[in-house]
């Protein structure tokens, strides 16, 4: 069952002098996006930064109104709500930020933090919010005596994992994690992964998985989606899309992967920068680096299509 669905989900911008560039004068960060997610699953969202899945993150929890589509939570038409309904619904989607120490309030404490939404939602009184918080700090691996110091007063990761109990206190059904340990030391990284996998399955979460690099969604994922340019070009179920990947920038996004297998093949990893979404290249937008690429990718846009059951790719190579 579809617990998330978004579908033509666009978020355009007015660039900075944008009046003279005329026909361009957007910057296009999330271009006609649908996103599904079936109860329990975790889908990984992954791209270079730049590539807009940070914002798609944001318009998922209406942090950004988007400029055009549809998105339905738990079949509630999300983009519909205001006001309390809209507080409300917010329950039920969640966030855990990259940076854990610029997500938290340095003037409050461990338990304060925590405790907000739980007050705010009404969902304890008294001693049980206490007594709540506590509970949540045990289930993300924190000692009690963590309810009364500061953010400046943990690790990164333990930082990270106030951050995830915050999200935890409302009771969400998804958590939307936007690059959750790319600002941790890799010793610590597998830790929280561990961590919320675990939750995932105590709680029956749902997740969206946000990571520039594929290696850290690799065994989270059931799906995974890439994103480049603002747009879905690659989707299908990770074990399938880590053996034969079918577009290009998946390919060079496997190859930046350093821990290929012994007999893995070879790739070709990407080369250049991700060009501006201001001026957004015709065609296929990864036509001005990919090694593939031949005279029509220039000139016409390919879409995402099924090329196999559950898989999807917007590549000319795999159309008929
Ligand atoms: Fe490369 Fe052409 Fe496929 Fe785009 S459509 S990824 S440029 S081969």
């Amino acid at each position: 069952m579809s617990i998330l669905a978004a579908k033509g989900l666009k978020k355009y911008y007015r660039s900075q002098g944008g009046y003279f560039l005329r026909g361009r004068q957007f910057v296009r960060a999330v271009d006609g996006v649908d996103i599904e997610l079936k109860k329990g699953m975790t889908l990984g969202l992954v791209g270079e930064s730049g590539c807009g899945k940070s914002t798609l993150a944001r318009l998922l929890l209406r942090l950004e109104e988007p400029t055009a589509g549809t998105l339905e939570i738990d079949g509630t038409d999300f983009l519909a709500l205001r006001g309390g309904e809209l507080r409300r619904a917010r329950r039920k989607i969640q966030m855990i930020f990259q940076d854990p120490y610029s997500s938290l309030n340095p003037r409050l404490t461990a338990g304060s933090t925590i405790a907000e939404g739980i007050k705010i939602h009404k969902l304890a009184r008294g001693a049980g919010v206490e007594r709540r918080v506590v509970e949540l700090l045990d289930k993300v691996g924190l000692p009690r005596a963590a309810y009364s110091r500061y953010p400046h007063e943990f690790s990164g990761g333990q930082r990270q994992r106030i951050g995830i109990a915050r999200a935890l206190a409302v009771e969400p059904d998804i958590i939307v994690a936007d690059e959750p340990v790319s600002a941790l030391d890799v010793s610590v990284q597998a830790q929280v992964i561990n961590l919320l996998a675990d939750l995932q399955s105590d709680l029956g979460l749902t997740y969206l998985f946000v990571a520039h690099d594929l290696g850290i969604v690799e065994h989270v994922s059931d799906r995974i989606s890439v994103m480049y340019l603002g747009r879905i070009v690659e989707s299908g179920p990770a074990v399938e899309l880590f053996s034969l990947p079918l577009h290009p920038y998946t390919e060079g996004l496997l190859a930046s992967i350093p821990s290929a297998k012994p007999g893995d093949r070879v790739r070709v990893a990407i080369s250049g920068d991700v060009p501006s979404p201001v001026d957004i290249p015709a065609g296929c937008a990864f036509h001005t680096r990919c090694p593939k690429a031949f005279d029509h990718c220039s000139t016409e846009t390919p879409q995402l299509r099924e090329v196999s059951p559950g898989r999807y790719t917007a590549c000319w190579l795999h159309v008929d």
